[in-house]
């Protein structure tokens, strides 16, 4: 079934421009690995970026056309689809391997568990993937920022409607109510600036 949820284009444009906060970045840039659509969309507004740039430089550089997404970070776009072999999004493959099972998943309550993605020290926010047992819910939390959600397996259903691999959503305190998995549970990458308050209300 087609994606139906995708960043919106300034997300897009802030994160190949290396302005967003790697963790958060890698939840987009996972999100372009699965979606031919934003993965165009980029690619028309990079080259509209680069013809505005040769007109207002009237002196020709060398600089280099914009790399798609995350050139500051260790993620990078591997290739125009998910990886082969498994459902972890090609950016991610170098850094946690290529298959979801074969992670050590920590409980944090009952049907509810974490992988935290482990990033160097120069990278900012908190990366990690959440497994949500079949009808296990994720509680309505507070964001201190911006969070990131990317659908990995499986499906949830939240306030604003059901979400299954690939759809994108972006939350804050506007949009904060709880994630329930569906039948078939589900696996979602989740980026935050900081470490999100539902680790605190589970641990
Ligand atoms: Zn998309």
């Amino acid at each position: 079934m087609a994606i139906s949820s995708h960043p919106d284009i300034a997300t897009l444009m802030t994160c190949s421009a290396g302005s967003t906060p790697e963790a958060l970045c890698a939840v987009v840039t996972s999100h372009l690995s699965m979606c031919p659509i934003c993965l165009e969309d980029l690619r028309s507004m990079e080259s509209i970026g680069v013809a505005l740039f040769e007109e207002l430089e009237p002196v020709k550089t060398d600089a280099s056309t914009p790399n798609i997404g995350a050139t500051e970070t260790d993620y990078r776009l591997g290739g125009d689809a998910a990886s082969a072999d498994g459902d972890v999004p090609s950016p991610l493959v170098e850094v946690i391997g290529s298959n979801l099972d074969s992670l050590t998943w920590q409980q944090l309550a009952p049907g509810i568990w974490n992988f935290t993605i482990p990033m160097t020290a120069q990278l900012k926010g908190d990366l990690r993937l959440i497994k949500l047992d079949p009808g296990s819910k994720l509680p309505e939390h507070r964001h201190k920022g911006e969070e990131l959600i990317l659908v990995l397996r499986g499906s949830y259903r939240n306030g604003t409607g059901s979400f299954k691999p690939g759809d994108f959503a972006e939350l804050d305190d506007e949009n904060k109510s709880p994630m329930i998995a569906k039948q078939d549970g589900c696996i979602l990458l989740i980026g935050n600036e900081a470490m999100p308050a539902f680790i605190g209300q589970l641990s």
